[in-house]
């Protein structure tokens, strides 16, 4: 899933998960994990979440690798927030090559910028599995409670204004790139994210099942 920070590249990509039954991989979701446990891990890649910047390449590529390896992939599989360099993307051809695997299709929702500012300001986050919520566009039943596992729904700390700039800004940078990239691997479907969540969902499942005729 490729497209700006809020783009609703987790809320489709956990219900692409649901809909083929396969694992959706998560960077943002791992990195949240570990910063909760206050691993090593968790406490480097802090930093440069509360920053809104991208935690540096070798950390996110040896997590995606380890998680890889993990046999519930062997199906497929829902990469939800990486690659998000151009670095990202070369590396994580390489593994799949090393596994005889490899991308089926890059899905890039795009969304007009006045709607991305919207999405961030209502989203609220599961603390326990990740699932994200909206207050308007995508209530829980319970208020404040996941509907997936009835944990708590929080505000992100990288959701506050002025980090939410400083991530579009590294999106612009370094991962509005990977949109030519895959394009020039035929590998790009351009989808309208500017719609509901189900409308989103339907058409990129439409155009999925179409690559596969
Ligand atoms: P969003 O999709 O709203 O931008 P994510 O949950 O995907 O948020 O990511 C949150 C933060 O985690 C990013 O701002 C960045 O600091 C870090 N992160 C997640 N995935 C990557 C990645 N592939 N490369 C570098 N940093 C990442
Ligand atoms: P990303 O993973 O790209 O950062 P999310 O999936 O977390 O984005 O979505 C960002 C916010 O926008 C969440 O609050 C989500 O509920 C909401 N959202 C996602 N898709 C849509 C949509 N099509 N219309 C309205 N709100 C949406
Ligand atoms: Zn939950």
């Amino acid at each position: 899933m490729l497209g700006p920070p809020g783009a609703g590249k987790g809320t489709q990509a956990r219900k692409l998960a649901e809909e083929f039954h396969i694992p959706q991989i998560s960077t943002g979701d791992i990195f949240r994990k570990a910063v909760q446990d206050n691993t090593p891990m968790g406490k480097k890649a802090k930093e440069y979440m509360d920053s809104g910047m991208l935690v540096p390449d070798d950390i996110v590529i040896g997590i995606v690798e380890e998680r890889l390896d993990q046999p519930d992939v062997n199906a497929g599989f829902v990469l939800d927030g990486f690659p998000r360099t151009l670095y990202q993307a070369e590396r994580l051809e390489q593994i799949l090559q090393k596994k005889a695997r490899g991308i089926d299709a890059v899905i890039n929702i795009r969304v007009r910028r006045d709607a991305i500012i919207e999405r961030f300001t209502g989203r609220r986050v599961c603390k326990s599995c990740g699932a994200s919520y909206h207050v308007k566009y995508n209530p829980p039943r319970r208020p404040g409670l996941c509907d997936a596992c009835g944990n708590e729904l929080v505000i992100r700390p990288d959701d506050e204004l002025e980090t939410v700039k400083k991530r579009l800004e590294e999106y612009e940078q370094k991962t509005a790139p990977l949109i030519e990239f895959y394009q020039s691997r035929r590998l790009l479907i351009d989808i309208d994210g500017d719609k509901t969540i189900d409308e989103v969902h339907k058409s990129i499942v439409d155009m999925l099942r179409g690559e596969e005729k």
